[in-house]
């Protein structure tokens, strides 16, 4: 296992989980850097976590510093909120494109190892029934929905990071998250407009008495994989057992928990009614159809369908999700509700 490992954006969903699983199972020191640190109360008194409250694009010497110091590099800063694609496009280009680029290159300039972020919205529309890193189709939109900014700002650094690696020989490895999900996710109590992923979305809808929105019908689906489950990957490609997470990019993410959105939302009405102290709340919330263009604005596109192979990953890391939906849904409602 690395020795030291930088995480920028330690305090994000993955983030923060993902380091309280370093530091309960590895060796490994961390170096973290985030505008926060509200959910990092597990890691902060650890005497092998280090904090730094900062922004990744302002304290550039800090973050250039820790690269030359550390062994392995996860950069974890970006958007990656539907809404906000649609709204503010260009937000995403500069923090999640241009931002990390300028990291990369300096990854690059150090001959550092780095596992980056990629995800699951590169596959877009895609019409398989199942995509694989290797061969399946990046389908995209037109330019005027601007939802596809944070798919191909993303899909543009996957291919920098893989020329770079041909070219280079830079080391690196993606993975492409399936619709993570589990405590410390979003934040239900102060919601932001679109702010949250739609499971945070719908506990928060059935605990404030709102409706629950099905954008255009909730018949698209998607593979709902538990951030345990993610982190156990993770901590397979920082381990890199004989080279094998190198220069490879890995689907991370659970094909047996495919359900569409509106079975999202009949699931969670039921299980909530399961907690008495929210059981009135589910039994009058009502789930309602809404257009997309009234839900997130003209600029929006959906996803029909987004099931990952993750055979790659059960190849050469030896990894298999295990969490059901019922139990992610239990185990993330435990965290918000108790
Ligand atoms: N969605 C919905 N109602 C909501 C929020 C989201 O029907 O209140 C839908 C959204 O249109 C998308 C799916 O739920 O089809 C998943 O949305 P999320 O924001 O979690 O991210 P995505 O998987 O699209 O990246």
């Amino acid at each position: 296992m690395a020795k030291k490992i930088l995480i920028l954006g330690v305090n994000g969903f993955i983030g923060n989980s993902l380091s309280e699983a370093l530091l309960r199972k590895t060796d490994a020191e961390i170096f973290g850097i985030d505008m926060n640190n509200d959910k990092l109360e597990n890691c902060l008194q650890h005497p092998k976590f280090h904090f730094t409250e900062g922004d990744i694009t302002i304290n550039k010497e800090w973050v250039e510093y820790h690269i030359k110091r550390c062994d392995v590099l996860l950069p974890l800063v970006a958007i990656a909120t539907p809404a906000t694609y649609v709204t503010h496009p260009l937000s995403i280009f500069e923090l999640d494109f241009e931002a990390n680029l300028d990291i990369i290159k300096k990854a690059v300039k150090y001959k550092r190892r780095v596992i980056f972020p990629s995800t699951s919205e590169v596959y877009g529309m895609c019409p398989e029934p199942e995509f694989n890193e290797e061969t399946s189709a990046l389908v995209t939109g037109p330019i005027n929905k601007p939802r596809w900014i944070y798919s191909t700002s993303k899909q543009l650094m996957d291919r920098v990071i893989f020329a770079y690696g041909m070219q280079h020989d830079f080391q690196y490895s993606l993975f492409r998250p399936f619709n993570w999900v589990g405590p410390k996710l979003d934040d239900i109590l102060n919601p932001k407009a679109g702010g949250s992923r739609v499971l945070t979305q719908f506990i928060g809808n059935i605990l404030r008495g709102e409706d629950i929105k099905l954008v255009d019908g909730g018949e698209q689906r998607r593979c709902f994989t538990y951030i345990d489950d993610g982190v156990d990957a993770l901590l397979r490609i920082i381990e890199n057992k004989d080279g094998n997470a190198n220069q490879r990019i890995f689907n991370v993410g659970n094909p047996k928990n495919d359900y569409s959105i509106r079975e999202l939302a009949e699931m969670l009405v039921k299980i909530i009614k399961t907690y008495p102290k929210y059981a009135k709340q589910a039994e009058k919330t009502k789930i309602i159809n809404v257009s997309s263009a009234e839900y997130y604005g003209k600029g929006y596109q959906d996803v029909p369908s987004r099931v990952p192979s993750v055979e790659n990953a059960e190849k050469y890391l030896g990894w298999k999700p295990t969490t059901d939906m019922e139990t992610l849904l239990r185990n993330t409602l435990d965290f918000y509700l108790k």
